[in-house]
């Protein structure tokens, strides 16, 4: 037993658990952002810092840990863009690459696509240095490669080609409760031990100005909770104000539903089970759901063209996911085969990955972005 209370009375608070008690000790109760700041990105107690288990045989596994097929497929879709413009010089840059596994896949499938691997450099957006050591073995093969904090001092000098998967639902919420006056702020406190329990803001929230307008929160009971993410909003803000000024386009992939829904989507996952979000801050990961259509809604305001979102399994299929598959399971031996054709199905299923995460392209160039059909532009 690892988690919460056991039969030998509650777990030993996480380092991180105590550090953030003497905060709300000192300076009062926190909202859940500054919670998931602190818990995934604290500069030595912070998930990201620690041994992030990503994989088969860690916490969590993502579409391109999962198969080889997607990091591929992703690469050819972007070169295939970036052969309809023409083939400009370009920026290929990844927001949050975790192992770096997607850019290692894209980078072998296209390296040999004439012109391709001389008009790029490549930039990776990362903010656990932890993980960018990782990065940095894994993609050591690859000669011109840059780190950043953030996508501040990307260059601007070349238009973009932009991959994140499963970055934005790691990005801090901030989640509200309706109460008979309205709505407050869902706060992180300490309860009568001195452990971390979920409590709310006695005064009315700022961040709920212009909610009631909203027509899918109306009729809606008290109790229930909504989520915002400003840090969302900002990061896709500065991505579509880049592509307009730069041309280029953006794919991200990320689960959970076109618009939000009410009630907490936070989650944290150690390996592959859900555990509360409170327990162990700093050794489990933290997310939520992404409402894909509001942050296609930020880059077509500032704009931009947005595709989709589709779901991710008719996605792939559209970039060959069969086909490749197909080639790859040919000459294996049985046991790869079945590991192939597993990882296919993880990603694209129904019941699996293929319709909970959805693909949003963001493109300034005029085409319609591979992977995509031209009836599913947005305006
Ligand atoms: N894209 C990878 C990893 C997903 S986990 C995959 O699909 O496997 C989330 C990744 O985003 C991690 O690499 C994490 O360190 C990074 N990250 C989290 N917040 C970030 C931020 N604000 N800016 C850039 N990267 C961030």
């Amino acid at each position: 037993m690892t988690t919460g209370a056991s039969v030998f009375g509650p777990a030993q608070p996480t380092p991180l658990e105590a550090r953030i008690a003497e905060l709300i000790r000192e300076a009062g109760p926190i909202d859940i952002a500054t919670f998931m700041t602190l818990a995934l990105g604290h500069p030595t107690l912070g998930y990201y810092q620690s041994d992030v288990r990503l994989g088969a045989d860690g916490d969590f596994v993502t579409s391109p840990e999962l198969s080889q097929i997607f990091g591929e497929l992703i690469g050819l879709g972007l070169a295939a863009a970036w052969q309809a413009a023409d083939g400009p010089p370009v920026h290929l840059v990844e927001l949050g690459p975790g192992n770096g596994t997607l850019m290692a896949d894209l980078w072998r499938a296209t390296g040999r696509l004439p012109g391709w691997p001389e008009a790029l450099d490549v930039h990776l957006v990362e903010t656990s240095g932890r993980l960018r050591r990782r990065q940095q073995d894994r993609l050591a093969a690859i000669e011109r490669v840059q780190w950043h904090e953030s996508l501040a001092t990307l260059p601007d000098d070349r238009p973009l080609l932009v991959i994140a998967n499963e970055l934005f639902d790691a990005l801090p919420i901030r989640q509200l409760i309706l109460e008979a006056d309205g709505w407050h702020e869902v706060r992180v406190d300490l309860d009568a031990d001195g452990r971390l329990c979920l409590g709310r803001a006695d005064e009315l929230s700022a961040l709920s100005d212009g909610l009631g307008r909203e027509a899918s929160l109306e009729g809606l009971a008290e109790g229930s909770v909504i989520e915002l993410s400003p840090a969302r909003d900002a990061m896709m803000a500065e991505l579509a104000q880049r592509l307009r000024d730069q041309g280029g386009i953006a794919l991200i992939i990320d689960y959970g539903e076109l618009e939000p829904t009410p009630g907490s989507t936070l989650q944290a996952v150690s390996r592959h089970r859900k555990v509360d979000p409170l327990t162990r801050p700093g050794e489990v990961d933290l997310s939520s759901r992404v409402a894909v259509g509001a942050l296609a809604r930020t880059a077509t305001a500032l704009g931009l063209t947005a595709y989709g979102p589709v779901p991710q399994g008719s996605f792939l299929s559209r970039l060959g996911a069969e086909l490749r598959l197909e080639q790859l399971v040919r000459g294996a031996s049985p046991a790869t085969a079945e590991r192939l054709q597993l990882g296919h199905r993880r990603l694209t299923a129904a019941d699996a990955m293929g319709e909970l995460f959805k693909v949003l392209a963001v493109c300034r160039w005029p085409l319609t972005p591979p992977g995509f059909l031209p009836e599913e532009v947005l305006r």
